[in-house]
């Protein structure tokens, strides 16, 4: 019979799940950030909660992990500014108590507009939020996790990677320069016990697709609906968990059948 789950005075039931290394979410305020933070949170990893300008929203997701038994922190910090890795890593090493062995690097922002006609700001931003501040983020994040000889990356790419679509030049080379970001830091890491991987979702139903037509959208995908942010937060889950050691510098697509 397994002693595991017996209580006794002097020895408390075993917690029901066991606690993880301490995961950074940024982006954490909505969206697929925001689900992620709650399932690294159920699956035993205290979070911090990054946002740029949602406090409430990222003192919400604090507070709803904290009612169902987790650890949360929330920080704020544009992933843009030069510092906001700094500021990032140890202000959740500080709030978490350990240093951060789970990166998500979630923050994203769409700037549409025709090759033609897209300004230099829109390219920028795009670029720099979606790509650069994942890079800066991954490198000063690396040391502690080559120490530990354990660590998890997951960079949140896109379809829009994957396959043309018009009025995103900006937003593809972003999510696409990710992919090959992920692959090549994966190969570097790999003996190390690191893994490096990306997600690419389809239509996700949050804020970034608010303004988008979803009943004509929902009839392109094979699926015949949006995803939900749960569901990419699933395979964000997946891929840091210990069943997913032996993957890595892959991009694991969630889109309904979309680019199939
Ligand atoms: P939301 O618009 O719902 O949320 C975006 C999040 O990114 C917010 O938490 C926001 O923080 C944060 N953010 C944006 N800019 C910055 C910045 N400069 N510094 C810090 N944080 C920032 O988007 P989604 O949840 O839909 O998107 C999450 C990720 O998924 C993005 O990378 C996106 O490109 C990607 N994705 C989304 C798809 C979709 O269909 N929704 C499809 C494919 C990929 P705050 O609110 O605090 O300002």
């Amino acid at each position: 019979m397994s002693t595991a789950t017996q209580t006794t005075p002097d020895r408390p039931a075993a917690p029901a799940v066991a606690v993880r290394a301490p995961a950074l979410v940024t982006g954490g305020s909505r969206g697929i950030g925001a689900a992620t933070a709650r399932a690294l949170a159920a699956a035993g990893h205290p979070v911090a909660v990054a946002y740029r300008s949602g406090a409430d929203e990222a003192r919400a997701v604090v507070a709803s992990i904290e009612e169902l038994g987790g650890r949360a922190v929330a920080i704020q910090a544009d992933v843009t500014d030069p510092d906001a890795d700094v500021r990032l890593l140890d202000g959740a090493a500080e709030g978490l108590g350990d240093r951060v062995l789970v990166l998500v690097n979630n923050a994203g922002v769409r700037v549409d507009g025709l090759t033609a006609q897209l300004d230099d700001a829109g390219w920028d931003t795009t670029i720099d939020t979606n790509l650069s501040a994942a890079f800066r983020l991954t490198r000063r994040a690396l040391g502690p996790m080559l120490r530990a000889r354990h660590g998890r990356v997951v960079n949140v790419s896109s379809i829009a990677g994957l396959r043309a679509n018009a009025g995103q030049p900006a937003y593809a080379a972003a999510k696409a320069g990710l992919m090959a970001f992920t692959s090549t830091a994966a190969v570097e890491v790999a003996r190390r016990g690191v893994t490096v991987n990306a997600v690419a979702p389809g239509f996700i139903a949050t804020d970034m697709t608010a303004d988008l037509p979803t009943d004509e959208l929902a009839r392109s995908i094979p699926a015949r609906r949006l995803g939900t942010p749960e569901e990419i937060a699933a395979a964000i889950a997946f891929l840091v968990s210990d069943a997913a050691a032996y993957i890595t510098g892959t991009t694991l697509v969630v889109d309904g059948g979309l680019s199939a």
